[in-house]
């Protein structure tokens, strides 16, 4: 079993679409939805969820304010800046600056702060018209998103060998954080996704920067390839320049954008269009290697 990791060095790269894309063509795999913080994927695969479970991200402060004196002791020792007045000048913590360190608790001269678990997120194991799909929902402002990408993982690969699929397709988030950190860690290969601007060729080359460390092959196919072909030659350039293989260049196409309007992939929704044809040929390549 191969575990393949599909990334964009920032959003916008079409990664979305053509993970779908490549899920139409696999055959006998698990898919994870590794984009924890704007997860998308249901929204093509249409889920209908079997399992779901609970992901803790850690605790928050919550202040009494009957019980809160606003001495401003815990203000002087988070080191977080997360405690503010409110608009009645009554301190409060703000949850998306609090990282849970539990020092305001502890220095608080009248106990009037808990320190609550964050639970406000989920993750679920779905049957779906391509395989199982492992995918989450992480609350507004969440942390700890590498944990919950390497949670799900986890329960991928345990599904995948208790079916003996051939393949774990995940579908990884824009960027380098931690959330593309843990989506890589482990996995066969990377299949990167570029698209011909400017911004996109830095981006990829940040995120080039970060495979390398983990030593596995990478792949790229560059998205809508047509709309610049100047930067597109010094994509291949740089690709070439890094002996990282060009598997597949997909031409803009409305098409793709009515695909995701369907809830299909472009595999569903035009099967005759070329690049229907490409992504048999990306993911054939994929496979031989
Ligand atoms: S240390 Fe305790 S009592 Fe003082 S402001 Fe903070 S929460 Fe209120
Ligand atoms: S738990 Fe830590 S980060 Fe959160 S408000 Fe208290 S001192 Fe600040």
């Amino acid at each position: 079993m191969k575990e393949i990791t599909i990334l964009s060095g920032k959003g916008g790269a079409g990664k979305t679409s053509v993970a779908a894309a490549i899920a139409s063509v696999a055959k006998n795999a698990v898919f994870c939805d590794n984009d924890v913080d704007a997860a998308d994927l249901h929204l093509i695969f249409n889920p209908e969820i079997k399992e779901r479970y609970d992901f803790d991200s850690g605790t928050l402060a919550v202040i009494d304010p009957d019980v809160c004196t606003n001495c401003g002791i815990c203000v002087e020792h988070c080191h977080f800046d997360a405690i503010h007045p409110n608009a009645i000048e009554q301190l409060e913590v703000n949850p998306f600056q609090c990282e849970g360190c539990r020092l305001c608790e502890r220095v608080c001269p009248e106990g009037a702060i808990e320190s609550v678990y964050n639970n406000n997120n989920h993750w679920f194991v779905s049957n779906t018209r391509f395989g199982t799909l492992v995918h989450a929902k992480m609350g507004p402002g969440e942390e700890n998103s590498g944990k919950l990408v390497t949670e799900i993982r986890k329960k991928a690969k345990e599904i995948a060998n208790q079916i003996n699929a051939d393949f774990i397709i995940n579908d990884g988030p824009p960027g380098i954080g931690c959330s593309a950190i843990a989506s890589i860690t482990g996995t066969d290969a990377v299949l990167m996704v570029i698209e011909p601007t400017l911004s996109g060729l830095h981006d990829a080359k940040r995120l080039v920067e970060l495979i390398n460390t983990f030593n596995i092959p990478v792949f790229a196919v560059i998205n809508k390839f047509d709309l610049n072909r100047e930067i597109t030659e010094k994509v291949k350039n740089y690709l070439d320049e890094n002996s990282i293989s060009l598997i597949g260049k997909i031409p803009f196409a409305n098409e793709m954008v009515e695909s995701v309007v369907n809830e299909k992939t472009i595999i569903e929704y035009a099967p005759d269009n070329k690049i229907s044809k490409e992504f048999y040929s990306i993911w054939e390549k994929i496979k031989n290697n």
